[in-house]
């Protein structure tokens, strides 16, 4: 029987594990702390559950979806009830644009002149939108959009690793930007909400991959080196998986594998806070799912999620408040103390939202390199990590193809698959 450690039990560990234990192989989980989940976390406030890291998955994928039919919490998937959300910008909010693609909206009015693109190269999203479509849209849309998902300045993030299928549309001679984007959605046949979550949070589903992984998880059990020969806390293993954050990944392997290191340490991450706040039931919120804050606002946090507005008032009793707040390279913020955050969380909802009630309760979660950010030239780093990986470690992560709980499962099945084909061919 192959045996193999899997280091890091998030979301993309757990799932790894879940396949290779299925396989037949015997599993062991190293996890630094005290809990499985990483970015995943969900906890209590005012007598409800709340996710304290990611809320919500991609539903048009089929990944999450199917693996909460595997473990019987399909009844179990809530979906937004239909609002849409707004841009806050310059004192005032506006509907956010519905046809678009990270932002980039399929309808605006583009620059006349013909779409100059050298098929094969990367740039930055802010330098694409801004040269076809202007600098307001890339600050009013595309940044609050990837604000939110990569924690990043549209600046910052890589066409062709963030939009590979838009990459494609104008590798393949697409006339305009917008063309493209167009051509992009209406490949999509893919019908129905499109986000979901867990009714009780995502706790929901780590109970259930840890009840399928029970015996399998060892936590408060960090590995701090990774040597040749697979040797773990005084155990062997024919296989390694390295399912931890990049830069983890970089401290883990800096000695013996210096090139995989190098690799991995230069893709960045971002920092960032959640902070949640109950308001008494008295307080009316305005009738959208949320509000993404534009570019150059004198606001620190970056969006709202109204979440009793997003999923219904019987998942998220109380109007609640999700505010996201840090950025790529724009942090400070996570070094102040509880109180402090909190403070500016409620400052900048008064400030977008005219919101100045007392919270019932408010609840800070800290992330420190919280969400790889994906910038130009990330798919040669992808190169060059896999270049540099030896024989009998396979890696994966939120940094490979796709930051959202959707992509981390299917690059981790993918990543079982690598373990267990290696294995076939000895
Ligand atoms: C604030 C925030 C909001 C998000 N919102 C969403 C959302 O709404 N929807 C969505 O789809 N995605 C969202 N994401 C992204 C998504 O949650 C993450 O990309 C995903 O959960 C990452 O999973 P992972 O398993 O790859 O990594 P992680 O969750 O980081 O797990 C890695 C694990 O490895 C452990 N570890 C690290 N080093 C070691 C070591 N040396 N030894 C042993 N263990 C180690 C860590 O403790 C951790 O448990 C969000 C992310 C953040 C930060």
């Amino acid at each position: 029987m192959m045996t193999v450690a899997v280091i890091g039990a998030g979301i993309s560990g757990l799932v790894t594990a879940l396949r290779l234990k299925q396989a037949g192989c015997r599993v062991t989980v190293f996890e630094s702390s005290d809990r499985v989940g990483g970015k995943l976390r969900s906890a209590r406030l005012d007598g409800m559950t709340v996710d304290m890291g990611a809320e919500a998955f991609v539903r048009r994928r089929p990944e999450v979806m199917d693996l909460a039919a595997e473990l019987g919490l399909a009844d179990d998937i809530v979906s937004p009830v239909g609002r849409r959300p707004a841009v806050y910008a310059d004192g005032g909010l506006y509907p956010f644009p519905a046809r678009q693609l990270m932002g980039i909206p399929a309808d605006a009015h583009e620059v006349s002149v013909p779409l100059a693109w050298a098929p094969g190269s990367d740039v930055s999203l802010g330098a694409l939108v801004r040269e076809r479509l202007g600098d307001e849209v890339v600050g009013r849309c595309v940044d609050p959009m990837l604000g939110g998902v990569y924690s990043a300045h549209a600046d910052d993030v890589s066409l062709r690793a963030a939009l590979p299928a838009l990459a494609a549309e104008l590798d393949a001679g697409a006339t305009s930007l917008t063309a493209a984007v167009g051509a992009v959605l209406a490949r999509s046949t893919a019908t129905g909400p499109v986000f979901g979550a867990f009714r009780s949070g995502y706790q929901e589903l780590l109970d259930a991959l840890a009840a399928q992984l029970e015996g399998a998880i060892l936590l408060n059990a960090p590995v701090p080196e990774l040597r040749p020969g697979w040797m773990l806390r005084g155990w062997w293993f024919d296989k390694v998986v390295l399912a931890a954050p990049p830069q983890q990944v970089a401290r883990i392997t800096r000695t013996s594998f210096p090139q995989l290191a190098r690799a991995v340490g230069a893709i960045p991450a971002a920092n960032s806070a959640i902070v949640t706040l109950v308001l008494p039931d008295t307080v009316a919120l305005p009738d959208y799912s949320g509000v993404l804050v534009a570019s150059r606002q004198v606001l620190t946090a970056k969006a709202f999620t109204l979440s009793t507005q997003k999923w219904g008032a019987d998942t998220r009793p109380g109007p609640t408040v999700r505010v996201s707040l840090g950025r790529l390279g724009v942090s400070r913020i996570l070094d102040e103390d509880d109180q402090s955050i909190i403070d500016v969380a409620r400052a900048d909802l008064e400030t977008a939202l005219g919101v100045t009630a007392v919270p019932v309760s408010a609840a800070v979660q800290r992330w420190y390199e919280g969400i790889p950010v994906y910038t130009p030239g990330h798919l040669d780093r992808l190169a060059e990590i896999e270049a540099a990986t030896p024989p009998g470690l396979v890696l994966t992560g939120a940094y490979f193809d796709g930051v959202g709980v959707a992509a981390c499962i299917a690059h981790a099945e993918a990543a079982a698959e690598r373990v267990l084909e290696r294995q076939a061919a000895g």
